[in-house]
């Protein structure tokens, strides 16, 4: 007879404390004042130590615990052994105790995808906007985004010195999301977030199109998808490619989970198996509310340049 928690809640579990031990390092090696600073594909895509420290660290504890689970990871690593103080054995307890919903109940190891951003907004950490980092881990199943958790290291680093850092939200669809308290933009008001540092022509053109009563340029998919459900933006728009797999597959289930809706521009949804195209071509749009509206402010230049997986 098996007692034992169903697997998708054993691998949100454990991934809520690899992304604590994950926002740890990142802290860690900000403090230690050596970056490691390695531009990927120039200026404005870079990597830090904190980057493939982080993912070694999520990867080898989950692929340790889980071994036949696919585990996808935003950094190109040489396969090297990874040190022991890196791994992470830890689970929450808390959500060991949720009841799973049926439809997960019976799913395997090996059906399942993770999806790994150990660090989302790295162009901001190594300038400082510290509260625009976070550590993503998504959980997909048949190709949906269903469990995510997100771990934002430097939250409330502005209240000084003596404040706890940091914070873990996680959502399983039909669970709910958890760690942060759900809020709205006042008024309806239409506050669309941004990029700040990968605009374009097709994503000012289409900002615009919003005709948004404010703008709001941060770094993160992560944190542009904090900010919808703690009600600083409505609606986050990022009309190029850019994204990939794993900038969107945690930050869109903790979306799901309140009632919001991640899509390509064409109102399209991501699809989130181990073999689709890491690339997300078709821009982000994502909202907590009224989706159809901002879907049909889309200008049709920009669904012309932009064509779905
Ligand atoms: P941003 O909103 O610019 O912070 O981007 C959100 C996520 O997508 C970050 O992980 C970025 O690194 C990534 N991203 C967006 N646009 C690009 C781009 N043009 N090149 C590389 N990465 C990008
Ligand atoms: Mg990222
Ligand atoms: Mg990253």
């Amino acid at each position: 007879m098996s007692g034992s928690p169903a697997v998708v809640l054993r691998l949100v579990a454990s991934a809520y404390t690899v992304a604590e031990k994950a926002g740890a390092i990142v802290r860690k090696v900000l403090h230690s004042g050596e970056l490691g600073i390695v531009e990927k594909n120039g200026a404005n895509d870079v990597q830090t130590l904190a980057d493939r420290l982080a993912q070694q660290s999520i990867c080898a504890s989950l692929s340790r615990r889980f071994p036949k689970i696919t585990i996808i990871g935003e950094e190109d690593l040489p396969p090297e052994e990874v040190p022991e103080d890196l791994i992470e054995n830890g689970q929450e307890d808390e959500i060991l105790k949720k009841i799973c919903p049926s439809e997960y109940s019976g799913v395997k190891e090996e059906e399942l995808v993770v999806w790994v951003d150990p660090l989302d907004g790295t162009k901001e950490y190594t300038e400082g906007l510290l509260e625009n980092v976070t550590v993503l881990i998504g959980i997909a199943y048949a190709g949906r985004a269903i469990a995510g958790v997100i771990n934002q290291p430097f939250y409330n680093y502005q209240l000084g010195p003596q404040a706890k850092l940091g914070r873990t939200m996680w959502g399983i669809l039909g669970v709910g999301a958890f760690g942060f308290q759900l809020r709205e933009v006042a008024d309806n008001k239409r506050v669309v977030t941004t990029t700040r540092s990968h605009s374009n022509k097709l994503v000012t053109d289409c900002v615009n199109a919003m005709e948004p009563d404010e703008v709001v340029r941060v770094g993160g998919a992560g944190n542009k998808i904090i900010q919808l459900v703690e009600g600083t933006a409505s609606a986050y728009v990022f009309a190029s490619p850019g994204t990939k797999k794993w900038d969107t597959c945690a930050p869109e289930v903790i979306l799901h989970c309140v009632g919001g809706k991640l899509t390509d521009v064409h109102n399209k949804a991501y699809h989130y198996d181990a073999n689709v195209k890491h690339m997300n071509s078709a821009g982000v749009l994502a909202t907590l509310r009224n989706h159809d509206d901002y879907v049909s402010r889309v200008p049709q230049s920009v669904l012309r340049a932009l064509t779905s997986d």
